[in-house]
C-alpha cells in the first residue's frame, strides 16, 4: 500500500500522553492492553519500506510490545516527579525508526508502589489528537476486561487505515482538483506574513524550539459564548477563531491575517473509531479591513471557514508543493499561528481501581510562532497556548492569553462593538499602564519662573564661577548683576511679559547675560544661532514678528532680514551698564505659564513651526533632572548645544538653578573632535549633554573616557554599539528622550549594560506617558503604538498655528478636565519593566519594523 496522508516529512516527530495513575496498578495488564491497541490498530505496526526503488509501507506482523518499569524510588521523593518528567520527555523525543516499526511505545516510571507515570508515545505519521482520545478510551476499556479476566470488549474495526487511504487515493481527480483551484484563488499574491511584536529579534532561521503552558477558561464564559455563537448562527469555533484574528489584528494592525487550524479530517463515521494520522491544517485567510464590528466579523470568519471546510481534502503538504509560497526560513510558509478548538470531550483515562490525573510533558518544542489550542477537559475548559522560545518570553504570552479573554468578556458584552475598539487590556494592566507607571507627581515652586531660582543661587555663592568660556570666567554675583543690568535696559525698550526678544549671539558668558536678562524683564526668547542659514532665521524673525534684537557688534553685517530693535549687548554695553544692578520686582504678578522661550522646530516636512515654552514646563523640568540624572553645585557641565536646539536649556539653566559650573565652547569647538576632546579633558567637566554624533566624534577623536563624567545622551536612539562604548568611557550613561513641544527630555533611563536597543526609560516629573492605537486606546505592554506625552512639560502650542496645535495637542482623556496630551509621532513601546522601548517613527504609508499606524 501507498499510504498518501503518511508523509514521513510532513510528519516528522511524535506526540506522546502521559497519565499519572494513583492506585495498585496492575503492568502486566496494561502491558497486555496496549499489546492488544498494536494489535488491533494496524497503523502502528506499519513500516516504511523501499522495493524495487519504490517507497512504501508494510503491515509488519505483531511483535511484542515491551512495557519497560524504571523505578525512581532510590530517589529522594521529593525528585521523582521532575525525573519522571524528564524521562518522559526523552522517550516522548527520541525518534521511531520508520523502516521497522512499531509506531508506538511505551514507558511506566515508578514514583512509589502506589504512583506510576505511564508515558505512551505514538509517531505523529501514524496518529493526531484524536487518536489520542481513541488510544485513551481503548486502554481504559481493555484495562478493565483484562484485570477481570475478560476477553476485549472491543467491537472490531470494519476498516483500517490503509483502507482510508486507499479510498483517499481513488476519490474524485476533479474535485481535487477543484479544490486545489480554490486555494491557488484563496491564497493568491504576495501573502502577508503576521508581524506579533516579539520579545527577541526574529532569527534568520527559525527553531523549533518551544513551550506550552495551560491557561483556564471560565466555564460561564464558554457557556455564553456557546449560547451567543448558536444565536449568531456560528458555531462555537467560529466565535473562538473571530476572537482570535482580532487579537491578532490589534497586536499587529494587519488586515490581512492568514491563521491555520487542523481539521479532523474524519468525515465518514467508519474513521471515528481509528488510529491515524487524518487531520490536516486549513489555512484561513481573512480580511478585516473597513473597520468591522465584531458581528460583521464573525459572518466574514464563518464564510472563511465553511469554504475552507468544503475544500478540505487538498492537504497542506499538497498546498505548499504546488502554490510554492516564498521560502523563509524565518517562518513557516502560509501561516505563523495556528488556532485549534478541541471540543471532542476527551475522556479521561479511567482504570478499574486507579486514579488518573494528567501529567504534563513539555517536549519544548513547537513548529509555529504560537499555537492556540483551547480544550474542553473534564476539569474545565482551557487554552494550550505553544509558543516558540527564539521570539517570545513566557510572559508575553501570558498577557496575550489575559487579552484574550478580555476580548472575548468584551465581546460578549457589546458585539457591536468596532473591533478596533473592543477593550484589550485586563483591569489590572490598564491601571498599571496609565496611572502606576505615570505615578510621577512631584511638588516643585510652580510659583517661581527660572531666573528667581538663580538668583537664589546667586545670592547664595556669589563668588562661585557661573560661566567659564574660551579662558574667561563670570561670578554668580557678577552674572547676575550684568543680567539685571541689561533686565533693565530691556524694560526700558517695553520689554514685559510674553515680549520676544531674538538672541542672536555667539556662544559666549554675553549670551548667558542674554538669556537671563530675557527672563528676568518678563520676556521669552527665540534663539538665533548665527551658524543658521539667514533664510530660516528671517522666516523666524517674520513668523514670530518679534521686535527686539539681542546681538553682538561684529555679527552687525550678517544680521538676517529683521524688523527689530536691535541691541548690541557689547558695543552699547557703557549704556547698559549704567543701570541698576539689583534683582528685578516683578512689573506683573507671576504666572507660571508665561512663555520661557519659544523654538522652532523644522518638522519632517512643511514649514518650521515656532513651540511656546512655559515657564511652569521649564522650571519642572529642570527640577526633574536635579533629581535624575541629577545635578549638584560641585559639578562642572560642559555645554555644547547650540541655543537652537532646546535641550541647550539643560546645559545652560540646570546648572545655573543648581549652583554649579558651566563650561561653554564655541560652536567651532563643539564641531572638532579633536578640540572638543582638549576642553573635556582640561576642564574637569563632570557631566555633559550631548547628540550620539557627538559621543562618537569624541571617541573617533581617540577619547579613552573620563571616569568622573557623567554623559546625557540624547535626540536620537542610542544603539548597542554606542552604549558598550561610552559605558567604560564615563561614570553614568543616560539615554535621553524628548520631543520639544514637552520641554527638552520627557523620559529618562540610566544605562547599565549594552544589550540590544536602549530603552528610553520613563517618565519624569509629573509626566504621564501613553503607548495608544488610532483609537486612542492604550496598547498592552509589548505592542508597539504611538507615543504620547502629557503632563507639566506639555508646551502651550505652536504660535499661530491653531489648527496644527489642535492636531497635535489633544486632550489627554486619561487625566481628564483641561488636560492635553502631545502626539509624538513616535513609535514606541513598553517594556514589561515599565520602560519604554523607542522604535522609529511613524510614517503614514511606510511599515516600520511590521507595524502599520494609520493616522487620523
Ligand atoms: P526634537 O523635537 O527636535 O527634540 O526631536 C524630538 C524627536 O527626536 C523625538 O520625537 C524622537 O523622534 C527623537 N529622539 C529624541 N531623543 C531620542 C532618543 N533618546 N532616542 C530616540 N529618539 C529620540
Ligand atoms: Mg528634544
Amino acid at each position: 500500500w501507498f499510504l498518501e496522508q503518511m508523509n514521513p516529512d510532513s510528519a516528522a516527530y511524535n506526540i506522546a500522553m502521559a497519565v499519572q495513575l494513583n492506585g495498585p496498578l496492575n503492568l502486566d495488564v496494561l502491558q497486555r492492553s496496549l499489546n492488544e491497541i498494536v494489535q488491533r490498530h494496524e497503523v502502528l505496526r506499519t513500516a516504511f519500506v523501499v522495493t524495487n526503488d519504490q517507497a512504501g509501507q508494510v503491515v509488519m506482523p505483531h511483535a511484542p510490545l515491551p512495557l519497560p518499569l524504571v523505578d525512581l524510588q532510590h530517589l529522594p521523593a521529593a525528585e521523582r516527579t521532575a525525573e519522571a518528567k524528564r524521562l518522559g520527555t526523552q522517550a516522548a523525543l527520541r525518534p521511531f525508526d520508520l523502516s521497522r516499526g512499531p509506531l508506538l511505545r511505551a514507558l511506566a516510571l515508578r514514583l512509589d508502589p502506589e504512583r506510576h507515570v505511564v508515558v505512551v508515545v505514538v509517531h505523529h505519521i501514524a496518529a493526531d489528537g484524536w487518536s489520542i482520545g481513541i488510544l485513551t478510551r481503548d486502554l481504559a476499556q481493555l484495562y478493565a476486561a483484562f484485570a477481570a479476566g475478560r476477553p476485549s470488549p472491543l467491537p472490531p474495526l470494519s476498516i483500517q487505515y490503509a483502507d482510508y487511504a486507499y479510498w483517499q487515493r481513488q476519490s474524485a481527480q476533479s474535485e481535487r482538483q477543484g479544490q486545489l483551484a480554490y486555494w491557488a484563488r484563496r491564497l493568491a499574491g504576495p501573502l502577508p506574513s503576521l508581524d506579533l511584536p516579539t520579545d527577541h529579534p526574529r532569527p534568520p532561521v527559525l527553531s523549533t524550539r518551544g513551550r506550552r503552558r495551560p491557561f483556564p477558561l471560565d466555564r460561564v464564559l464558554m457557556d455564553e459564548l456557546e449560547q451567543f455563537s448558536r444565536r449568531e448562527g456560528v458555531t462555537l469555533y467560529m466565535t473562538l477563531l473571530a476572537a482570535f484574528n482580532t487579537l491578532l489584528y490589534r497586536y499587529t494592525r494587519q488586515e490581512d491575517i492568514l491563521v491555520g487550524s487542523p481539521v479532523a479530517g474524519r468525515q465518514q463515521s467508519e474513521t471515528e473509531n481509528l488510529v491515524g494520522f487524518f487531520i490536516n491544517n486549513l489555512v484561513l485567510r481573512t480580511d478585516l479591513s473597513g473597520d468591522p464590528s465584531f458581528r460583521d466579523l464573525l459572518q466574514r470568519v464563518r464564510a472563511v471557514t465553511l469554504e475552507a471546510f468544503d475544500n478540505q481534502h487538498v492537504s497542506f503538504d499538497k498546498l505548499v508543493e504546488v502554490l510554492q509560497p516564498e521560502r523563509d526560513l524565518s517562518r513557516p510558509p502560509f501561516f505563523q499561528v495556528l488556532f485549534s478548538l478541541q471540543n471532542m470531550k476527551v475522556e479521561d483515562l479511567t482504570l478499574e481501581g486507579v486514579i488518573m490525573e494528567t501529567f504534563r510533558l513539555d517536549t519544548d518544542t513547537t513548529r509555529f510562532d504560537l499555537t492556540l489550542e483551547i480544550w474542553d477537559r473534564p476539569q474545565g475548559w482551557l487554552i494550550d497556548a505553544e509558543f516558540c522560545t527564539d521570539l517570545f518570553e513566557e510572559a508575553t504570552i501570558q498577557r496575550m492569553m489575559g487579552h484574550y479573554v478580555t476580548l472575548l468578556h468584551a465581546i460578549l458584552a457589546d458585539p457591536d462593538c468596532a473591533i478596533a475598539a473592543l477593550p484589550l487590556l485586563t483591569p489590572t494592566e490598564r491601571r498599571q499602564l496609565l496611572h502606576g507607571w505615570n505615578a510621577t507627581q512631584k511638588e516643585y515652586p510652580r510659583h517661581l519662573p527660572v531666573h528667581r531660582l538663580f538668583e537664589a543661587q546667586a545670592a547664595a555663592q556669589p563668588g562661585a564661577t557661573a560661566v567659564a568660556c574660551a579662558g574667561a570666567r563670570i561670578s554668580y554675583g557678577d552674572l547676575n548683576s550684568r543680567a539685571n543690568q541689561l533686565a533693565r535696559h530691556l524694560r526700558s525698550l517695553d520689554a514685559g511679559a510674553e515680549t520676544l526678544v531674538g538672541i542672536y549671539m555667539d556662544r559666549s558668558i554675553d549670551m548667558i547675560v542674554a538669556l537671563l536678562a530675557v527672563h528676568k524683564a518678563g520676556g521669552a526668547y527665540l534663539p538665533l544661532d548665527p551658524a543658521f542659514p539667514n533664510e530660516r532665521l528671517a522666516f523666524m524673525l517674520a513668523d514670530s514678528q518679534t521686535q527686539l534684537l539681542l546681538a553682538q557688534a561684529h555679527l552687525e553685517e550678517q544680521l538676517p532680514p529683521h524688523q527689530a530693535h536691535v541691541i548690541y549687548i557689547d558695543r552699547n554695553w557703557p549704556q547698559i551698564a549704567a543701570e541698576d544692578a539689583a534683582n528685578l520686582a516683578d512689573e506683573v504678578p507671576y504666572d507660571p505659564e508665561r512663555l520661557a522661550y519659544l523654538l522652532y522646530t523644522s518638522g519632517s516636512t512643511g514649514r518650521p513651526k515656532g513651540v511656546q515654552v512655559s515657564q511652569r514646563a521649564l522650571v519642572n523640568f529642570l527640577l526633574s533632572m536635579q533629581e535624575a540624572p541629577g545635578l549638584r553645585c560641585e559639578d562642572i557641565l560642559l555645554s555644547v548645544t547650540t541655543l537652537s536646539f532646546d535641550i541647550a536649556g539643560l546645559e545652560i539653566f540646570l546648572p545655573l538653578i543648581t549652583g554649579a559650573q558651566i563650561e561653554l565652547v564655541s560652536h567651532a569647538v563643539a564641531a572638532d573632535g579633536a578640540a572638543l576632546l582638549a576642553v573635556l579633558q582640561s576642564c574637569g567637566a563632570t557631566a555633559m549633554q550631548a547628540t550620539p554624533a557627538t559621543w562618537r566624534l569624541l571617541i573617533s577623536a581617540g577619547w579613552n573616557g573620563s571616569p568622573q563624567l557623567k554623559i546625557l545622551c540624547g535626540g536620537e536612539a542610542m544603539p548597542g554599539e554606542l552604549a558598550a562604548q561610552l559605558l567604560p568611557r564615563c561614570a553614568e550613561l543616560w539615554n535621553m528622550y524628548g520631543p520639544t513641544e514637552t520641554t527638552i527630555w520627557s523620559t529618562v533611563y540610566l544605562v547599565k549594560t549594552a544589550d540590544g536597543i536602549m530603552p528610553i526609560g520613563r517618565p519624569i516629573a509629573n509626566t504621564q506617558v501613553y503607548i495608544l492605537d488610532s483609537a486612542q486606546q492604550p496598547l498592552p505592554v509589548g505592542v508597539a503604538g504611538e507615543l504620547y506625552i502629557g503632563g507639566d512639560g506639555v508646551a502651550r502650542g505652536y504660535l499661530n498655528r491653531p489648527e496644527l496645535t489642535a492636531e497635535k495637542f489633544v486632550s489627554d482623556p486619561f487625566v481628564g478636565g483641561s488636560a492635553r496630551m502631545y502626539r509624538t509621532g513616535d513609535l514606541a513601546r513598553y517594556r514589561p519593566d515599565g520602560n519604554l522601548d523607542f522604535l522609529g517613527r511613524i510614517d503614514h504609508q511606510v511599515k516600520i519594523r511590521g507595524y502599520r499606524i494609520e493616522l487620523g
